[in-house]
């Protein structure tokens, strides 16, 4: 065994700490890497919290994972100690089921294992994320960064880049679409870098009226106050697409009405509690409202490949593990400037 060093929360309400924990020393078919960088992404904080269900504790949270290799078992070919290396939300799945066999291993139909919070294939064996000094990951969940990555801005790709890119991509967003992105934090912030690479006229719809400024810096055309209500009405029925990334509890209802007839809202964001959405909001227009999870792990590949002909990366603040509460708590008032970054040389 190898013994890690990290910060668990022990419990669903206490805060992180220092927790000292095993990783399997790396079998043929593995490669270990030494964790540099990993973001802090709001799913990290509604795990701890047990905001969606119950968690596997000690939890040790981080799933935007950027390294350096120091050890890789016998049957590895792709990689080598000394490569750079990185691993977003999955380090597993079934490998056989319909959707593995396409490159949708996100969408297991056994079950994805998680980075951190879920149980390795075993079925018992916990899996602990990317707020540690090193992991161990089966080869084909080990993504590929390029020599000159800069590697704190490129850690939030892994979980805030993938899913923002892989719906755009989905519904082939681009050239001639209205785009709106609800909430400008970790997600939001890349999602109107992809929107406006890929062409799509970008509308930030914000709860937060002094984002507008850093919008506008970030590509987008258009910023819509969402609490201003003049400024809403005059949103209604512009949109083609709206991406929806906002973590708490808001009424879809109202954000469907800024749809154009056949418009799709797409759900990345995950609040703790169900939404209340009424018929009439989808079906006068002919509306659809859809979901996203994540990436499989080709996509997520050439997302990296993507970010780094186009020079995309993430805007960051790089923060020390021991103040990970204080990151935690401005997040929870959406003051996320965009993706707090940990730097693991101060674990
Ligand atoms: P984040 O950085 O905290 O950003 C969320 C943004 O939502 C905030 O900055 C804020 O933007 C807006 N917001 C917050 N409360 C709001 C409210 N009550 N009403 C309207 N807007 C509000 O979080 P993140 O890391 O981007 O994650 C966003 C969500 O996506 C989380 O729920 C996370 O768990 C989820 N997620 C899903 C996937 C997936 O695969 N689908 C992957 C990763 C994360 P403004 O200040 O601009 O209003
Ligand atoms: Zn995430």
């Amino acid at each position: 065994m190898i013994s890690a060093k990290g910060y668990a929360a022990q419990t669903n309400t206490s805060d992180l700490a220092p927790w000292t924990f095993d990783r399997r020393e790396p079998g043929p078919h593995d490669v270990q890497f030494d964790i540099l960088y990993c973001g802090v992404c709001h799913s990290d904080l509604h795990q701890i919290r047990d905001d969606w269900f119950p968690g596997i504790f000690p939890m040790v949270p981080g799933h935007e994972i950027v390294g350096r290799v120091v050890k890789v078992g016998d049957k590895v070919t792709k990689f080598k100690a000394g490569d750079l290396a990185a691993t977003g939300c999955l380090v597993d799945s079934c490998g056989h089921c319909d959707n593995c066999k396409h490159d949708l291993e996100q969408y297991c139909l056994e079950g994805a294992t998680g980075t951190y919070n879920a149980h390795e294939r075993d079925g018992k064996t916990p899996t602990y994320g990317g707020y540690s000094n090193t992991i161990v990951v089966k080869e084909e969940f080990v993504l590929r960064l390029a020599d000159n990555a800069d590697l704190p801005a490129t850690a939030p790709l892994l979980c805030a880049g993938i899913t923002t890119y892989s719906p755009l991509r989905h519904w082939k967003v681009g050239k001639g679409h209205k785009l709106a992105v609800l909430g400008l934090g970790g997600l939001g912030h890349m999602a109107v870098k992809f929107g406006v690479a890929f062409g799509a006229d970008v509308t930030v719809l914000s709860t937060s009226p002094k984002k507008e400024a850093d919008a506008k810096k970030l590509g987008a055309h258009n910023f819509v106050v969402t609490t201003d209500e003049a400024q809403v009405t005059a949103a209604r029925g512009t949109f083609d697409f709206i991406l929806d990334t906002v973590s708490a509890e808001h009424d879809f209802n109202m954000y469907l009405s800024l749809l154009k007839t056949n418009g799709t809202m797409i759900c990345v964001g995950v609040p703790s509690n169900p939404a209340s959405v009424s018929a009439f909001s989808l079906l006068g227009g002919r509306k659809s409202l859809a979901g996203s999870s994540i990436g499989g792990i080709k996509e997520t590949q050439e997302m990296l490949d993507y970010c780094a002909a186009n020079n995309i990366v993430s805007d960051i603040e790089l923060i020390n593990i021991k103040d990970i509460k204080h990151a935690y708590e401005r997040m929870l008032k959406g003051d996320v400037r965009y993706r707090f970054v940990i730097d693991m040389a101060t674990l």
